[in-house]
């Protein structure tokens, strides 16, 4: 049975009515008190992309209709896309950052220790391979970064606050290998993924920005800027 709900779709972030696949699925003999999932599945009219949600609840007596099983819902989760609209990357950011980035928030509250690792690792591969920073201890390095001139003043706070989270650097996390690491402090993995975030944009998206910009003043304008 098809039905359309409105909703927000979570790739495009536009307003939509979605037609939906309904396949509900129930764990027993269709009797009150049997919980059930209800998959629900279509495509975005306006971007085409698929669209997988969950529902699940229960079955229960219902007074009011001379039918006399009803749903309850207990809620609903979106199964597909994984990332809302608004937490997607930007495309100007390499396909591996990207990968291990979302790989980081997957296994974020699953486990945490080697989320952190794997967010550490990532930390030290954008220094090493895009900034040239290569200290051979993640706090050095960190330190090293903050001291650079140019670098956005957002960034520069987050740094400071991680350092305070990890507790100025006699923190053992921040020591020699990233990945021999005993435990993670609470909100340390969320401030990484910030400073991961930020770093993307300082070293990948702003950078690309600027360079369409410039064409486009030139074009447009015949504007030129070199350098
Ligand atoms: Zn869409």
């Amino acid at each position: 049975m098809a039905k359309k709900d409105p909703m927000e779709c979570p790739h495009c972030g536009k307003g939509i009515y979605i037609e939906f696949t309904e396949n509900k699925i129930v764990n027993g003999n269709n009797e009150v008190g049997d919980n059930y999932i209800l998959l629900l599945s279509g495509f975005c009219p306006f971007c085409k992309n698929p669209i997988v949600l969950m529902k699940k609840g229960e079955l229960i007596e219902n007074y009011q209709l001379d039918t006399s099983i009803k749903d309850y819902l207990w809620g609903q989760e979106t199964i597909y896309p994984k990332f809302l609209s608004k937490d997607k990357l930007s495309e100007y950011i390499p396909n591996d950052y990207q990968k291990e980035y979302n790989d980081v928030k997957i296994i974020k509250d699953i486990n945490p220790k080697a989320s952190a690792c794997l967010c550490r690792y990532l930390l030290q591969k954008i220094l090493h391979e895009e900034l040239k920073i290569n200290k051979g201890n993640l706090h050095k390095e960190l330190e090293e970064l903050e001291s650079i001139q140019k670098i956005p003043s957002e960034l520069c706070e987050m740094l400071q606050i991680l350092r305070k989270v990890t507790n100025s650097g006699a923190h053992p996390n921040l020591d020699k290998k990233t990945c021999e690491i005993i435990e993670t402090e609470p909100g340390e993995i969320e401030i990484m993924l910030e400073i991961l975030k930020q770093l993307f944009d300082f070293v990948f998206v702003k950078p690309k920005m600027y360079e369409k910009a410039k064409l486009e003043w030139n074009e447009k304008y015949g504007i030129k800027i070199d350098k």
